[in-house]
């Protein structure tokens, strides 16, 4: 048994770990050993990834790219992968992934399994949206060939790794010039500045994200916005990947609490606040917190609650201007606090978390109770709303929250695996 944990930390739980190697084998391994689960890199927060007391079917071990064809931009590989390798391979090509996550360090199985979205959702959906298609080994043995439109590939993309195991994947990726990006920052003062420029940067500009200073009642914060340019050879504004740091120990207590994070927030500001162009490596940009590696231990032994919702545009301002109101109120804040609009997109798998609207994402160190209450005040207000909560960041959300936003829930269960179930499962399905 090998005590495994997600980035959350909120826990470290007794796993057999198995190692899959090869593709070819894996739907045997699996009718040979069932009730387990598929891990990647353990980059989801909460109990999407964990099957405590049972197996762990490790895919990292199925790293291998299978093809390229450099002309149409097609790439096949293993669904242990991880995208900085894809990137690493495909961008000194002139091909990207089209859709990526916060960080480069997920599989290519990981990312279908929650259906990741990037920063630009508005222009290109999210990840299983570039899917043509995969191999699923089941725990009865079956080794099937899944694609778009077939109700084994809408459920297994964002099926949380509960239809089968992902082995080998094709990719459809998207052109670039090249691995730079030209990048606007723009300061806003307000929740209705935010969405003004939200909606006057989504036909032009391919990515859009914002850091929402979720300490200041107006929700003011820092608008970034961003397209792949051919950067020729002047690099002299270019931004290019620093060397990782690292956070060498787990401290005693969180460092994040509301002593640091007034400061840190005020400060945040005033130096983001002037209007900015720059170049910028497309590491940096899309993937800003790699820089510091094992970030996720600045909270401390007790670990961290990640909580992501997606609300419906309309009502999308009303209750993100509450849960900020409420955050501040409740004396705790999130270091990490990411506002950004999704488009106007028809979700590609029937438990997609991605749909029309407005995302918030936020961090709280783990203070027990205390969060717990908070969090649920938050779900009251995304209930209310009609939203609902990203499972690759949950941890803790109520069965009714669930299936009130997971409409098609009753459509996918029948296409679940029988022999493969995880915390979550368990928590949120009742099996
Ligand atoms: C710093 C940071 C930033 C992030 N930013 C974003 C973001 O911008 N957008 C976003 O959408 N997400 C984001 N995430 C979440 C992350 O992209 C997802 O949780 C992703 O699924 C993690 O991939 P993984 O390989 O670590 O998979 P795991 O976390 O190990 O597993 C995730 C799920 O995938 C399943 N799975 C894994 N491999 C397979 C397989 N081969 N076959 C079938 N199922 C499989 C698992 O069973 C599990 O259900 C971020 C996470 C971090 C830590």
């Amino acid at each position: 048994m090998v005590a495994v944990t997600s980035w959350g930390r909120l826990g470290q739980f007794e796993h057999r770990l198995h190692r899959l190697s090869d593709r070819l084998q894996v739907a045997a391994q699996l009718k040979h050993d069932r009730y387990g689960l598929a891990y990647g890199m353990g980059r989801s927060y909460g109990d999407v990834c964990l099957n405590p007391g049972g197996v762990l079917w490790d895919a990292t071990g199925l790293d291998r790219f299978i093809a390229f064809d450099e002309h149409q931009g097609r790439l096949v590989c293993e669904a242990g992968l991880q995208i900085r390798d894809v990137q690493r391979l495909c961008v000194p090509r002139g091909w990207m992934l089209p859709v990526v996550p916060g960080t480069q360090f997920v599989t290519v199985g990981g990312a279908i399994a929650n259906d990741i979205h990037g920063k630009n959702h508005h222009q290109a959906g999210s990840f299983g949206d570039h899917v043509r298609r995969f191999s699923l080994a089941r725990t009865d043995g079956s080794l099937s060939e899944c694609r778009p439109g077939e109700p084994l590939f809408a459920a297994s993309v964002g099926g949380l790794g509960l239809t089968g195991v992902i082995t080998e994947v094709e990719l459809q990726l998207k052109r670039v010039p090249g691995p730079w990006l030209s990048v606007e920052t723009l300061p806003y003062r307000d929740l209705s500045e935010f969405f003004a420029l939200a909606d006057a940067s989504e036909a032009d500009w391919e990515h859009t994200v914002s850091w929402v200073d979720c300490l200041n009642g107006a929700g003011r914060g820092i608008f970034m916005r961003a397209n792949s340019v051919d950067a020729g050879s002047d690099d002299s504004r270019m931004r290019r990947p620093s060397r990782p740091l690292s956070v060498p120990v787990v401290p005693p207590v969180s460092l994040i609490n509301p002593l640091s994070l007034r400061p840190f927030n005020a400060l945040y500001f005033h130096l983001k606040k002037a209007n900015r162009t720059s170049l910028q490596h497309y590491e940096p940009f899309f993937h800003p917190l790699d820089n510091v590696l094992d970030w996720n231990r600045i909270y401390g032994p007790r670990g961290f609650f990640q909580y992501q919702c997606v609300l419906p545009r309309a009502v999308g301002q009303e209750a993100i201007r509450s849960m900020l109101k409420r955050i501040a109120r409740s004396g705790t804040g999130s270091f990490l606090a990411v506002l950004k609009t999704f488009g106007d997109r028809h979700p590609v798998g029937m438990l997609s978390f991605a749909m029309p609207g407005v995302t918030l994402a936020l961090d709280f160190p783990n203070q027990g109770e205390r969060t717990l209450q908070l969090l649920a005040a938050l779900d009251a207000i995304v209930r209310e709303a009609g939203g609902r909560l990203y499972m690759a960041k949950d941890a803790r959300m109520p069965v009714d929250l669930f299936e009130s936003g997971y409409s098609r829930l009753p459509e996918f269960l029948p296409l679940r695996d029988p022999g493969i179930s995880s915390a979550m499962s368990r928590r949120l399905m009742g099996s």
